[in-house]
């Protein structure tokens, strides 16, 4: 019948189990490295953009500060040369000229009016600057730093605004600088080179959330001040956060406020720019990881087929059914465990228990209760065995005589004892090998290997005498009369071999009883 049982087996089980928690671990490592990386990486890409901003943030001041002190300096040299037009256009010059700092330079004296600029090639147009336009928004009494706005060419453009005193504390007038925010200048190089290379990028708003700066330019100029990040940083200055753009894109930001300028710096990486580097880092892990996971799946193999393999010995023998040889087999398991071990230990007992069970079975069928020698139905496979083996033999049939008589005068009872002194006495003349059975009734069956019929005849004439020794119950000897036959001298067929025997004993009778006859060829 069909059942699970009997295809299931318990290594394909155990390896089974053994594979599912393997995968199971495998994957619950994998998706915990994923998700224990993905938030670190969060968390770390949200620290760097933070840092990174802070530092910017404080780069662009310095770079302020810096501009500043110059037009500082500048203006304390030329407050007592101010009349002197050459001076003042020299030290323009010098400014311009110093470094990427300034896109251009103008001294606007007290009433305003515009007295030297530089570069040269602006002429009247950097004269007539719109800055002086803005000027009136600010108190020029003091240094400042302008919000970005735009000149008549359509720049945008901030301006740093130092004040002229001269030594006597008179206002002289205004030395300003001016940066042009979208093109090649110091922001570029301070803020558009990111040392990542994940897709993140930096961005600066100023005061009311425009955008001044940034890697895409189409994006300057925009407001930005409802962008969550730009909100957030209006009021905290500092910070880092995730949030979703514009364009439905999640962003890890950092941000942070310069002092001077109040301009905010973000720096941002996309979500999934980090995410991917995660996913990366889980195949490359993975990737290591394969050989070990290929061996150490070999190694479990290994030793579960070793766990498994005395069970499956067992389970073999066991349907191999209960045979003496498979007993051996049983006994050579390697049992290196105690569940197996006690299993085998079982299987040998109850084995061995059946086995003895089995055998007195057979020896109960195969031997006469009477005489306990061997019975007709065994003699008869026994010497079919010797034919098949092409082994001579001498079979010697014997009859009491006058048996009856015995039987008639004291009764059955004695008729068995007489039978069993009889057989102890046939026992006693066999050597190793030879059989012995009663073939029926008062007639017997000896069989002598490896003897002549010469040697049988006289060993049976020794026979004769010794049974003569067994006095029978009517006080005389007991005597038997026996025929001789041999294979393959006689025939070639057990029952020819039984029969020239029987024929041979039947002479011994007639020939008066008490004696041998051999069957002549
Ligand atoms: P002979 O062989 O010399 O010709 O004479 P006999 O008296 O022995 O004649 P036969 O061999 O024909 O007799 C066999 C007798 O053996 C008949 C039967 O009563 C007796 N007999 C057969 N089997 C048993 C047995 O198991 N026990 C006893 N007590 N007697 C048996
Ligand atoms: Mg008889
Ligand atoms: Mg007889």
């Amino acid at each position: 019948m069909f059942s699970l049982r009997n295809i299931v087996k318990l290594k394909y089980l155990f390896i089974s189990v053994i594979a599912l928690a393997f995968v199971l671990s495998t994957l619950v490592g994998v998706y915990s490295t994923y998700k224990g990386n993905m938030k670190l990486m969060q968390e770390q890409t949200l620290e760097n953009n933070r840092v990174y901003a802070l530092k910017l943030a404080e780069t662009v001041d310095k770079f302020i500060a810096n501009s500043t002190n110059t037009l500082s300096y500048s203006a304390t040299e030329i407050a007592n040369n101010f009349n002197n037009i050459n001076k003042l256009q020299e030290e323009v010059n010098r400014l311009y000229l110093r470094g990427d700092t300034f896109s251009s330079v103008l001294i606007v004296d007290a009433e305003e009016n515009a007295l030297v600029n530089a570069p040269q090639t602006l002429g009247e147009a950097g004269k007539n600057s719109p800055f002086l336009k803005e000027l009136k928004n600010y108190d020029k009494y003091k240094p400042f730093i302008s919000d970005p706005f735009i000149s008549p060419t359509g720049r945008k453009l901030i301006v740093i605004s130092m004040p002229i005193y001269d030594e006597q504390g008179a206002f002289k007038g205004v030395l300003s600088g001016y940066i042009y925010l979208y093109e090649s200048n110091i922001f570029e190089s301070i803020l558009g080179q990111h040392p990542y290379e994940n897709g993140s990028y930096v961005y600066v708003v100023d005061t009311r959330g425009k955008i001044i700066y940034h890697p895409n330019k189409a994006r300057l100029g925009a407001d930005a001040s409802e962008n969550e990040v730009v909100a957030r940083l209006l009021n905290e200055k500092h910070g880092a956060l995730t949030f979703v753009n514009t364009l439905d894109q999640p962003m890890l930001s950092g941000f942070s406020q310069s002092e001077r300028t109040r301009w905010g710096i973000i720096v941002q990486t996309p979500y999934d720019a980090a995410l991917s580097m995660v996913g990366q880092q889980v195949v490359s892990v993975l990737k290591i990881g394969l050989p070990f996971i290929i061996l150490s799946t070999i190694v479990v193999f290994l030793l579960a087929s070793q766990i498994v393999r005395p069970l499956e010995r067992i389970a073999e023998i066991s349907e191999n059914s209960v045979k003496e040889q498979e007993m051996k087999k049983l006994k050579e398991i390697r049992a290196w465990y105690y569940e197996v071990y006690k299993i085998q230990e079982a299987l040998i007992h109850s084995f061995s228990f059946l086995h003895g069970k089995v055998n007195t079975l057979k020896e109960e069928t195969s031997i006469d209760s009477l005489t306990n020698l061997l019975n007709r139905a065994t003699l008869e496979k026994k010497i079919q065995l010797l034919t098949e083996q092409r082994k001579d033999y001498t079979l010697v049939m014997l009859d009491v005589d006058w048996f009856k008589s015995i039987n008639d005068t004291h009764g059955h009872i004695v008729g068995d004892k007489v039978l069993q002194a009889l057989a102890s006495k046939l026992k006693e003349s066999l050597k190793e090998n030879e059989l012995a059975c009663r073939y029926g009734g008062e007639e017997f069956i000896v069989v002598f290997t490896e003897t002549t019929v010469e040697e049988a005849y006289e060993r049976v004439e020794l026979l004769r005498g010794n049974v003569q020794q067994i006095i029978s119950p009517a006080g005389k000897p007991l005597t038997f009369s026996a025929g001789i036959a041999n294979y393959p001298l006689h025939g070639v067929q057990m029952k020819n071999i039984i029969g020239k025997a029987d024929e041979a004993l039947y002479k011994a009778k007639e020939n008066g009883r008490n004696r041998v006859e051999v069957t002549k060829v």
